[in-house]
């Protein structure tokens, strides 16, 4: 499969503070004037969020159709931002961008085991939009807001348009959030995550990462966000440079699949990048999406290109109406012994299990080590061949 970077940017915009010259407003989109498609707040005025839009730009499935049959019961919102649009070819009923953002029939069901928060999150939760699972470090939900809705989202059941409240009212929930991680001295990583926090505007946003940076203890922020994908011309060289005064400041990004590597998205990669931010990217393994190992390959390949290091591969979480993007364990098994050993190790990511139940994130490895043999530790290697690694024991005395 080829990797969607043909079109190379060369170096920098010609205007460094200007938006990415590549960005022309492709068809459907094409009489939208460039300075409107290159503005983040354009993109969100005129997100696609209704079947009566969706309806003009393509012709919907029956699947697709059907889902708006029950749309009272949605609780998921639609919201795609035209620039994510343009990456779908409207003739192809299966094309994986497509799949990811307008909903089918199956959404609706819910299937054995699935969960409105298979996570257990709520569980886990001191104070209203903190998730506090593991010792050190906290999950700090800033908002229900995203640019585009995932259909697979595993926060669907908090994210929405209508979970937004007024700003006095997030202020005053991020503040015991804040105060709720200033008590405790054991967390040292926070992770600002939602919804998206790059929907937020710049002040607002660092407004909060001013707050935490000055709380000690603190060591690190990391970022959740699709922005660079979904919506790149949120990545302006203003935002770039109020992130970068809280360093250590990490950005964990969401990519999907190979086409979202545009010009466009890797200028804001780069952007971040040359802001000195690491940047690691999650995807979800989704059936009919990118999961075999050639898509998955191009995208963590073409993710380093960017300067993204692929960081988790996750198994799709049992939220209510998930089955059609679930893929047995099996299938990512094979995927990551596919790119073990067979690519740059920086290009293969963690697939984890987030267990239902709050049971966190568990790794999910083929079976490279195969057991005990009198000389040591057995192993397999990336090509099927058998190797003994001998353990140090206390050394047998050399007679003279
Ligand atoms: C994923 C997650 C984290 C971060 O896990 P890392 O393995 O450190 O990236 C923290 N808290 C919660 C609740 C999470 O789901």
């Amino acid at each position: 499969m080829h990797v969607m970077l043909s079109k190379e940017v060369d170096g920098d915009c010609p205007d460094p503070f200007g938006p990415c010259e590549e960005d022309e407003p492709p068809a459907p989109f094409s009489k939208v004037p460039a300075v409107r498609w290159r503005d983040w707040r354009w993109q969100i005025k005129n997100r696609i969020a209704t079947q009566e839009v969706l309806e003009k730009l393509l012709v919907l499935t029956e699947e697709e159709r059907a889902s708006f049959l029950d749309a009272p019961g949605r609780k998921l919102p639609i919201a795609i931002t035209p620039y994510y649009f343009s990456l779908i070819d409207p003739t192809n009923p299966d094309d994986p961008i497509r799949k990811c953002v307008i909903p089918r029939r199956q959404e609706l069901l819910m299937g054995p085991g699935e969960a409105e928060d298979p996570l257990g999150e709520q569980a886990d939760s001191p104070v209203p939009g903190l998730v506090h699972r593991y010792p050190d470090r906290v999950l700090f939900l800033l908002t229900g807001r995203c640019s585009t809705y995932c259909r697979y989202c595993t926060r669907s059941r908090l994210v929405g348009d209508r979970s937004h409240t007024s700003s006095a009212s997030s202020k005053r929930r991020w503040e015991r959030c804040i105060e709720y991680i200033r008590s405790n001295p054991r967390v040292r990583d926070v992770i600002l995550s939602g919804g998206d926090p790059l929907v937020l505007e710049s002040s607002v946003l660092e407004w909060v990462l001013e707050k935490l940076s000055a709380i000690p203890h603190v060591e690190m922020i990391r970022i959740g966000s699709k922005v660079p994908a979904v919506l790149p011309q949120r990545i302006t060289p203003a935002l770039v440079g109020m992130l970068r005064r809280y360093h250590p400041l990490y950005l964990s990004l969401h990519f999907t699949h190979p086409a979202e590597l545009t010009p466009a998205t890797r200028q804001a990669c780069e952007r971040l990048a040359d802001g000195g931010i690491p940047l690691g990217s999650q995807t979800v393994l989704l059936k009919g999406v990118n999961d075999d190992a050639g898509t998955l390959g191009d995208l963590f390949r073409g993710l380093l290109r960017i300067r993204v290091r692929p960081y988790y591969l996750y198994q799709c979480d049992p939220i209510a109406g998930s089955a059609h993007f679930r893929t047995r364990v099996e299938e990512g098994i094979d995927i990551i012994r596919g790119l073990r050993g067979h690519t740059s190790g920086y290009a293969v990511p963690t697939y984890v299990i987030d267990a239902p139940g709050g049971g966190g994130k568990i790794p999910i490895l083929p079976g490279y080590v195969t057991g005990r043999v009198e000389e040591g530790i057995a192993l397999t290697n990336y090509a099927g061949g058998n190797f003994v690694y001998p353990e140090a024991t206390v050394p047998v005395a050399v007679t003279p």
